[in-house]
């Protein structure tokens, strides 16, 4: 049996260097195509636009700390390159559609993401992680809505005109500098009003609350877990996941085993059972309801654990979640509406 699915979160766009066609063929390299989505029952996600830092960054170092360990900022992005490389992803996001031969679609409306769980096609949200590649006067916000953009983080885990990211530390508080600043507030306001959804994923703690102050639709983690499990800066506190709760949003569980996620431990470890990401659905539920917990599982933007392998382990998981003991009723709140009904309330 394997349920229908929305995914909160993929990088696959940025493995496709050498053109989508792999994307359709299959590849034996990452976590998701379109044959092993297939197989999976994943019939919509957010497929996110990154600019990766360039390679004439120094190597990121990792600083270990007594009990974890600290990731400094990588630089901030130079403006061309951003816009440059935003282009380009966005436009490689485009051919996925115009090459699927109808087997993809971009999802501008929520009646193409129900189409794409009835079967019809698999729906692509096009979806900004970190707004590098958006000008302060956003007029590439509006040319990139319609183009299809539905959904942006503002920052991505580092410094940008709109604010700041959670750097990577363990154990730490996702408090770790300053909120937005006065363009982010804007952008908020504006994708408010053209029903672009806000990702919190990456922002530090001041800015989620700068965010759940000024914006108007509900509260949005697209691949984050709780910080009361594995304590690293990416997860949210219990009062980040009450205020999610109360906003009628969701948070997307994550698979990301680096940075570890997952762990009390944050270690990294391939042999994380699945019981451990149930775990997090489990914690989630309890703290704030059912109706807020989604999935979100960063295939392609990191490791996941061997247990889970790739997109062909995620019915393993909802297994998982079914001999604990979860509904029927419950699984479909899970799998994919409450994605459905915080994309309809928010485009
Ligand atoms: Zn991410």
């Amino acid at each position: 049996m394997s349920y229908k699915f929305i995914d909160g979160h993929n990088d696959t766009l940025l493995r496709l260097d050498k053109g989508v066609d792999e994307f359709f063929e299959g590849s034996k390299q990452g976590h998701l195509d379109w044959p092993r989505a297939k197989k999976s029952g994943f019939a919509a996600g957010f497929f996110a636009v990154f600019c990766p830092n360039p390679s004439t960054d120094p190597t990121p170092v990792v600083y270990a700390t007594p009990k974890g360990y600290e990731k400094p900022f990588p630089p901030k992005l130079d403006d061309s390159y951003a816009y440059q490389y935003t282009n380009k992803m966005i436009a490689r996001f485009l051919q996925l559609e115009k090459k699927s031969g109808g087997r993809f679609k971009t999802a501008r409306t929520l009646k193409d993401v129900e189409s794409a769980l009835e079967g019809e096609y698999m729906a692509g949200i096009l979806h900004i992680e970190g707004a590098e590649g958006i000008d302060e006067d956003f007029d590439a916000l509006h040319v990139y809505y319609e183009a299809g953009l539905r959904s942006i983080g503002p920052v991505w885990s580092r410094e940008n005109r709109f604010g700041e990211g959670v750097p990577y530390r363990f154990p730490h508080s996702p408090d770790t500098g300053p909120g937005l600043t006065e363009v982010g507030k804007k952008l908020v306001k504006e994708c408010n009003k053209l029903g672009i959804m806000i990702d919190l994923s990456h922002l530090n703690e001041k800015g989620f609350w700068d965010v759940a102050k000024i914006s108007n639709a509900p509260l949005v983690a697209t691949h984050s877990n709780a910080h009361s499990i594995c304590p690293v800066t990416r997860n949210l506190t219990d009062r980040q996941l009450d205020a999610i709760g109360k906003s009628n949003g969701v948070v997307g569980v994550t698979y990301s085993i680096n940075p570890d996620m997952i762990s009390a431990d944050g270690k990294n470890n391939e042999k994380t059972p699945l019981s451990e990401i149930a775990s997090h659905v489990q914690y989630i539920a309890d703290r704030i309801g059912v109706d807020h917990v989604a999935l979100g599982s960063d295939f392609d933007g990191t490791r996941v654990p061997q247990e889970l392998k790739d997109v062909t382990g995620v019915p393993r998981l909802m297994s998982l979640l079914k001999n604990d003991g979860w509904s029927e009723a419950d699984l479909d709140k899970i799998s994919h509406k409450n994605w459905l009904r915080v994309l309809g309330d928010t485009w």
